[in-house]
């Protein structure tokens, strides 16, 4: 069976989510090898948690410098691997950082590039909504090994067993002068929310809200459920939450289990940033906004009267 690379993302030796949902999506082509790139030392973190979502093979680069650059190293990586393992396709996040690995990979290996994918078929094509979700295509590279960047959330985490047998990879030496050193590293202050892109449940604010106190009642029932709090552009722009939050077009795009939209109307490019959510609960006082058209659930009302009852209602079924 063909190998597929699957780029490992994580923090410090802390695998992210997004990493067993392109490991599963690598199942649907070939047998997933997992490629571990940063300091010594993090291939052994997170080998088991990598067999348990199905790597047969952990490529493993890691040096000083594949921590203290930033892309060059993990193209090195990818490049060198698919190089000697000629995979039947390279998958990585959907993220800012991933999106430019993609990039760069597509154009040294002279492959065709599929961007944000939200499925991947076992015909080597992927489904992808665009135009800010009006419509879901499928495409397929034309050429090469295709490079397949596939939105967090877009597939759903399978486990299932893998050898995880480790191969070593030697990294060429970066060359400063074309690289971005990183030259310090600050924890994103956060809280105790998931991130954003990451998380499972996200509860998203608008300009409906009417003023960064009153985000309160946001923050309030992401907290009863555990997720992430979001904000439409209005809101970012009205000053009501940080602009870190933006969810859209212009901001992060998020595929979480639920997606809950308390007092924004559904611009198009809103929806652009959370119309692939798997199910979308609206709270609005307009009952022609057009987020009503696609949510899967709606609640016509004033949200100050229909989230904390929903808050209360979601902590008495965890009490
Ligand atoms: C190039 C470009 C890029 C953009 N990128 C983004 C982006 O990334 N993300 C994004 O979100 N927008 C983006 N926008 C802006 C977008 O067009 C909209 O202006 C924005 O999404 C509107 O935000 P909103 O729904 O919060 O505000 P509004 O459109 O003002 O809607 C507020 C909603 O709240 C409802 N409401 C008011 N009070 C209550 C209440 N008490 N209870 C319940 N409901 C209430 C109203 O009925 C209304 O539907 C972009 C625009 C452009 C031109």
């Amino acid at each position: 069976m063909a190998e597929v690379l699957v780029l490992v993302d994580h923090v410090d030796g802390e695998v992210k989510k997004v990493t067993y949902e392109l490991l599963t999506a690598a199942r649907t082509l070939g047998e997933p090898s997992a490629v571990v790139v940063g300091a010594p030392g993090t291939a052994g973190k997170v080998k088991e948690s990598l067999a348990s979502y199905g790597a047969a093979k952990v490529y493993v680069a890691e040096s000083d410098d594949a921590a203290g650059y930033l892309v060059t190293p993990k193209v090195d990586a990818l490049s060198t691997v698919a190089e000697q393992a000629s995979p039947a396709a390279v998958l990585v996040a959907a993220t800012s950082e991933g999106k430019e690995i993609a990039g760069r990979l597509a154009v040294r290996l002279g492959s065709g590039l599929l961007v944000d994918a939200v499925g991947v078929n076992g015909d080597g094509s992927v489904d992808q909504s665009i135009f800010g979700g009006a419509f879901s295509v499928k495409s397929k590279a034309a050429k090469g090994i295709p490079v397949i960047s596939v939105r967090p959330g877009g597939v759903e985490a399978e486990a299932a067993d893998g050898a995880a047998e480790e191969v070593s990879v030697s990294l060429p030496a970066v060359d400063p002068a074309k690289s971005a050193r990183i030259t310090g590293v600050e924890p994103v202050v956060g809280g105790d929310r998931p991130e954003l892109t990451e998380a499972t449940i996200v509860v998203s604010g608008g300009r409906g809200v009417g003023s960064a106190e009153k985000f309160e009642v946001v923050e309030k029932l992401a907290d009863a459920l555990g997720a992430a709090v979001g904000a439409s552009r209005a809101a970012v722009d009205s000053g009501y939450y940080p602009a870190q939050f933006q969810v859209g077009q212009t901001g992060k795009t998020v595929s979480p289990q639920l997606y809950v939209a308390l007092g924004i109307s559904g611009a198009i490019q809103h929806r652009a940033g959370m119309q692939t959510s798997k199910t979308i609960v609206a709270v609005n006082k307009d009952a022609e906004a057009p987020i009503f058209e696609i949510a899967d659930f709606g609640v016509v009302g004033d949200l100050f009267n229909v989230a904390p009852q929903l808050t209360e209602e979601v902590a008495k079924r965890k009490g």
